[in-house]
Order: structure tokens, then sequence, then C-alpha cells
């Protein structure tokens, strides 16, 4: 019966990959999973029931075969297991291991809705996947033949990665243009290493120079060329930016010291991670270090900064959230790990102002109440008369969101249209702005979202740039016969 290929939730228990001890994952930013062994992973892949209308596959935004990668998987044809799983998605080993699967595949497995608990699709992904770059079956997608025609990538997030591999493939010249002076986007400054070791980008984004990639790090679009340079220079231009301005509270005491905006507590981490030296880590500014740290917000966001903390040895972390836990949109899983590695979740309470004198000593909040739901089904929150405390604390970390930037005036060109929120409206088919030859994808269309989206619409901006620029070219050439 244990040899039965596929249908083997009926006989095995759902079991994800070994978690390390979170008194061991405290003391430094490794990963938390270990990788299947070979067995495990044959022996959960086995657990699909191989459905006629895979779910699985519908709530994946890349729309990934699961059900084939697993039955290979299954049956030990590993090298064909990553040949489908790498054909609808350029960074599977990084989806593997931070997609929130909880609400994408595995929350919609069959098997799941059944109470037998999802097959672990994700650590299966990053499974197949990773045993591929041990096995050198990774390779640079170096084009058949070479365009002639060369396309601009502002942002090397997800979202301009995955749409340069594929340009890139198809034989255009590909620039990409970042202001960081590493590639990556919020895979490298933003996602911590306990969720993304920082090896399995760097290897990708050299992946992608070996197939003739051209990277321009420290260039950013508006200070080093504003957009009507870059749209001289190149038939097509990819706008993918991120949103990256932080929202912000308006409190008392908010300009207090030692009260930071989330991404700078992240990205001096990650920096300090990969090796470099900041000055404001050094200083303690943005250091959680014997501090009392507690931190606003209940997204992806602020699930990181909290166990950033403990790692740097925070002696307290505490995180305020004004909805309940079934109501955060942060991914469950990550508030379980946060949890277990000591972090105290105080729901249902709102900041309403900081104390202290020059640097913040407490945030004062007051409890919510959840009350009948708006028309988008959501709870709406109600402050509780009366119910004032105070938390004590020497950092506040403010993870509050994020809007994009003001794009036409950053990047010098006040025709480019934004939506009220400041993203960029797209036409639906052929993924351009509303100036020719622009597109976008990613967060700054979307608004902030996740990775596996920005993959997708990176994919989907490639195909697009592709139809418009041969479209074009072949107008030039029946222009030149005229
Ligand atoms: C802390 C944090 C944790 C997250 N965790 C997860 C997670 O676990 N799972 C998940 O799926 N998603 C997660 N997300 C969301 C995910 O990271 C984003 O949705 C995704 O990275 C968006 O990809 P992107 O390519 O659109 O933008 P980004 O990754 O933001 O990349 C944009 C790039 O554009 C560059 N840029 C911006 N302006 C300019 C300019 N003017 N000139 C040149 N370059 C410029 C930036 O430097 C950046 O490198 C998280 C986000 C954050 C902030
Ligand atoms: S890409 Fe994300 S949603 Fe799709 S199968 Fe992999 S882990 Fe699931």
């Amino acid at each position: 019966m244990a040899n039965q290929r596929m249908l083997g939730f009926v006989h095995t228990a759902q079991r994800m990959p070994d978690k390390r001890p979170a008194s061991e994952r405290r003391e430094d930013f490794a990963e938390i999973y270990a990788r299947f062994s070979d067995e495990r992973a044959n022996e959960q892949a086995n657990r699909c029931s191989q459905c006629g209308v895979p779910f699985c596959q519908v709530h994946c935004p890349v729309s990934n075969n699961i059900p084939d990668w697993l039955k290979l998987t299954a049956e030990g044809r590993l090298e064909e297991a990553y040949e489908v799983s790498q054909a609808t998605n350029n960074f599977p080993e990084i989806c593997g291991r931070i997609c929130p699967q909880d609400r994408l595949c595995e929350g919609n497995c069959v098997i799941e809705q059944s109470t037998h608990g999802a097959v672990t699709i994700g650590s299966v992904e990053k499974y197949i996947n990773d045993t591929a770059w041990d096995n050198g079956w990774v390779k640079p997608r170096k084009p058949a033949r070479e365009l002639g025609l060369s396309v601009g990538v502002i942002g090397a997030g997800p979202a301009g990665l995955a749409a340069a591999e594929e340009l890139r493939a198809k034989g255009y010249e590909v620039h990409v243009y970042d202001r960081y002076d590493r590639m990556g986007g919020l895979l490298v400054y933003g996602i911590p290493g306990f969720k993304l070791e920082k090896n399995v980008v760097e290897r990708r984004v050299q992946l992608l120079a070996d197939a003739g990639v051209v990277f321009h790090p420290n260039f950013e679009v508006g200070r080093d060329a504003t957009l009507p340079e870059l749209r001289r220079r190149h038939v097509a231009v990819l706008v993918a930016t991120g949103v990256y301005k932080a929202r912000d509270i308006q409190a008392p005491g908010c300009g207090l010291g030692n009260i930071v905006p989330a991404l700078e507590y992240l990205t001096t981490s990650n920096k300090v991670g990969l090796g470099d030296t900041v000055e404001a880590y050094a200083d303690g500014s943005l250091n959680a270090a014997g501090k009392k740290v507690v931190v606003l917000g209940g997204g992806d966001t602020a699930m990181d900064c909290v166990r950033t903390a403990i790692r740097q040895g925070a002696t307290s972390v505490k995180c305020l959230y004004r909805r309940d836990r079934k109501n955060m949109p942060g991914s469950q899983r990550e508030v379980a790990h946060a949890e277990e590695e000591g972090v105290e979740f105080i729901w249902q309470a709102a900041p309403e102002g900081f104390t202290g004198d020059s640097v913040v000593t407490g945030v004062r909040a007051v409890r919510i109440h959840l009350g009948v739901a708006d028309a988008t089904g959501r709870q709406t929150p109600q402050v509780i008369e009366g119910s004032e405390f105070t938390v004590e604390a020497d950092l506040v970390i403010k993870a509050l969101g994020f809007e994009p930037e003001d794009l036409p005036a950053m990047f010098a060109e006040p025709e480019l249209k934004v939506t009220r929120w400041g993203t960029l409206p797209i036409d639906f088919r052929s993924k351009m702005t509303n100036l020719d030859g622009v597109f976008a994808a990613g967060d700054i269309v979307r608004g902030a979202s996740l990775v596996v989206w920005a993959i997708r619409d990176g994919r989907d901006a490639a195909d697009a740039i592709h139809a418009y620029a041969q479209a074009k070219a072949e107008t030039l050439v029946a222009q030149a016969a005229e």
C-alpha cells in the first residue's frame, strides 16, 4: 500500500520539512526549515489526489502545473519535475520558500478541504528546484538569436527580473536599472534571511547576468536618467519600481527618537547580514539589541520586523494590531513562527500616541472592538472608551503599509498617468501605461502585493513587450519599403 503511486493521503499524514527549534532559530538569520529528504519529498508528493480540476493550480498566480510535478516527484523523475516546474515560474525555489501557501495553492488543496491536511506543495517546489541547482540542471536561458532590439527595465525586484529573463530568452538586449547597489528588490533588502537566504537570490541574479542581461546598479531613474531619456534609448521600457513610500502615523509624540520605519529597519538588518557596515546599526538607532521593541501593524512586514528584533537580541518584542488574529493580513504560519520565537501579540489594540522626552519610552494605546462588517466584509474597528493603556518601549517600528512614490515627478515625466492611489494604470491586454512603449508590472501596478504576483506580472509584461516590439519592427520595415 505504501508504494501506491499517488492518492497517498489516505495512509500518509501531512509532514512539513524539519523545522529548527525556536531556541536555535532565535540565535541566527538562517532559514528555519530544512530541505525535505528524498524519501520525505517522495512520500509527501505521493499524497496528491491528482484532481481533474486542480484547485491548487487555479489558485497559484503563475498557474504552476502542480499535480504534474508532484507526480513526477513521487516517481523519482526529478529532472522532469524541474522542467515542468520552471516552465511556469522564473523563481520557483523562492516561491516555495516565501509564498503564503496557506492562502494560495495549499489553502485550496482538495485534501485540505477534506480535513486530511494539504499536500505540502511549497516545500516540494523548493525541494525540486534546490535539487536542480545542486545537480547543475539550472542553466542560463541564452537566446537562439539576437533580435537587435533593446528593452529597459526599471527596478530589479521579482517583476523586473522575471521580465528581464523572459525578454532575454526571446533575444532582446535587456538593461535593468536599479537604484540599489544589489539586484533583487525586496527579495534582497526587504525579506529577512530566515525566510529567504540571500545566496538563493544572488545565484538567480548571476544566472540572468550569465544569460546576458545587463545590470546597472546604483542607477536611479529620475537622478541618473529621466524616463524620456530611457524611452529614447530603448524600444520599450518596463516600470517595475515597487511601492516604497511608508504609511505614517500622526499622533502626539510621533516625532520622538527611536520611532523608525519598518523598511529602513529591515534593509539595515539585511545589509548587515550581507556583510556591510551600516552606521545606524552600529550606533544602535536601527538595532533592537537590549531594547523593548513594539511593532505597529499586522502584515508580512510587521511579522518580519518582530522576528528580526528577536534575533537581534531585543529584551522583549510586542506586536500591536488593531484587529484580531483571524483578520490580520499577515500569513498565519508566520504568526505561529513569531509566537514560537517569543513574540507577544497584543490583538485589538491601536496606538494613540507616544510617551517620552526626546526618545520614545512607551506607546499609548486603546482597546478596539470589532463592529459590524463594512462593504468589504471586514469588521469595522471601534475604540472602546476608557480602555487606554501604555506599553513600555525604547524602539518602535512602524509597519503600517506602503504606497507608491510620486512617479511622474520622480521620473520627470508629467504625462505619465497614475491612479488616485499613485499606482500605474495599465491596459488590461497590452499591459501598457498611457505612454506609448512604457509598460508596468508588479507592486507599482497592484499596490503592495506578493512576490509570486510580481513574477506573473513580469512574465505577462514580457509577452506584451514582445508583441509590441515585433509590431513596431514590422511597421518600420513596411515604412522603409514604401
Ligand atoms: C518586509 C517585506 C516582507 C515581505 N514578505 C513577503 C513574503 O514573505 N512573501 C511574498 O510573496 N511577498 C512578500 N512581500 C511582498 C513582496 O516583496 C513584493 O510584493 C514584491 O517584492 C514586489 O515586487 P516588485 O518587483 O514589484 O518590486 P520590488 O521588489 O519592490 O522591487 C522594485 C525595485 O525597483 C527599484 N526602484 C524603485 N524606484 C527606482 C528608481 N527610480 N530607479 C531605479 N530603481 C528603482 C527598487 O530599488 C527595487 O529594487 C514582502 C514585502 C515586504 C516589504
Ligand atoms: S508559486 Fe506559490 S502559489 Fe504557486 S505553487 Fe508555488 S508556492 Fe504555491
